[in-house]
């Protein structure tokens, strides 16, 4: 069976993990493995990594108290922190690391009946505007933070960069050197933790923001954070689905909902279990290619929420159960996003309940 399946290699998520490493020898190793870890099946990949990465990453307390409830004993961070709503002593109870990136959180870890530590990071935001605190506070904040006696010391240090895909970008540098003076401007060095800045793209381009940790996520499954494909990582998503139907199609004749593709000759049709509803994008360009049997085709007329159709060619053998590819070994996502407009980050992310994650090892 593969009707609109996530093949996730276990295998090419290992080597890229070796990878990483081999590239931050130095530094510790944060998984990042919210949404899902980015549609590979977060419980699968937390126990494929648990005892090749130093922590994982995730971006809600839901999603790290599931790695708990799954017997996952990794140190486990969560990088939005805690929220208004949520209960701090399920940070203890499960053993969550949280960001602090908030005045208000810190007054609720100070008025916290708590007896047990948190490990936290205190998060910095060094130009992405984002989360966490602004420079004129943060010293003030830190030391309000340390006073804590909820809240474990030494307190680590993170800030995120907004740039750091941008080769020339001047912006990296910049954050960085904001980040090391605050740092420095931390007069009491036995309060100063384990400092983190760099996720994939800092990781892979500027070395020198690596630090004691790194925090990739779209490397980690073979994916650039740059345009192009990385040919020193595997890509670990397959993302396909098989023929359900071959229809001979006369010149002419328009395909789908609003016609808006004719066929200029007689051809042969390929309907794939496929659409919108498994989380390919509905509205892509024309002849955004697909590959059948290891052949590119276009996908012709729009995206409907169950069926694609693809335009096989009038010499095409295909038949009905043939494997259709929408990215993977081949046709990189990479490409796919070139193509439709929209980032890797976002095609894998949208996938949708009803694509069923099949790993294997190869
Ligand atoms: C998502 C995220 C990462 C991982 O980013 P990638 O670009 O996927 O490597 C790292 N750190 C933080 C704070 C994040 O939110």
């Amino acid at each position: 069976m593969s009707i609109a399946v996530i093949e996730v290699n276990r295998q090419a998520i290992v080597h890229n993990v070796e990878y990483i490493r081999k590239i931050a020898p130095n530094s510790q190793l944060v998984a990042t493995i919210k949404a899902n870890a980015y549609s590979h099946g977060i419980v699968g990949v937390a126990e494929l990594l648990q005892n090749k990465v130093d922590y994982f990453g995730v971006a809600r307390i839901c999603e790290a108290m599931l790695l708990r409830q799954k017997g996952i004993n990794t140190p486990i961070i969560c990088l939005e922190g805690f929220f208004p709503h949520d209960d701090i002593v399920d940070l203890v109870d499960f053993n969550i690391q949280s960001a602090i990136h908030s005045k208000w959180q810190i007054d609720a870890l100070q008025s916290s009946p708590l007896e047990n530590e948190i490990t936290a990071w205190f998060k910095l935001d060094t130009g992405m505007h984002r989360l966490g605190f602004n420079l004129d506070e943060a010293k003030t904040e830190f030391y309000r933070l340390a006073s804590c006696s909820v809240v474990r010391k030494p307190i680590n240090i993170i800030s995120h960069f907004s740039s750091a895909d941008e080769l020339t970008s001047e912006q990296t540098s910049k954050q960085l050197e904001l980040f090391d003076q605050f740092i420095a401007s931390i007069e009491d060095k036995s309060l100063i933790g384990k400092c983190s800045i760099a996720a994939s793209s800092g990781t892979l381009a500027w070395s020198q923001s690596q630090r004691e940790i790194v925090r990739p996520g779209i490397s980690l499954y073979g994916i650039s954070p740059f345009n192009e494909p990385i040919a020193e990582l595997r890509p670990a998503m397959t993302f396909k689905s098989e023929l359900i139907a071959v229809r001979s199609h006369k010149k002419g004749e328009p395909v789908g909902y609003s016609q808006i593709w004719c066929s200029q000759q007689d051809t042969k049709l390929g309907v794939v279990a496929m659409g919108y509803g498994d989380g390919y994008p509905r509205n892509i360009p024309e002849n955004t290619p697909v590959l059948v049997n290891g052949r590119r085709v276009p996908i012709v007329g729009h995206v409907s929420m169950d069926m694609i159709v693809v335009d096989l060619g009038i010499d095409s053998q295909e038949k009905p159960g043939d494997e259709v590819i929408f990215w993977g070994q081949n046709l990189p996502v990479e490409e796919i996003a070139k193509y439709t407009g929209i980032s890797p980050y976002e095609l894998i992310t949208r996938l949708t309940e009803r694509a069923k994650i099949h790993y294997v090892d190869r």
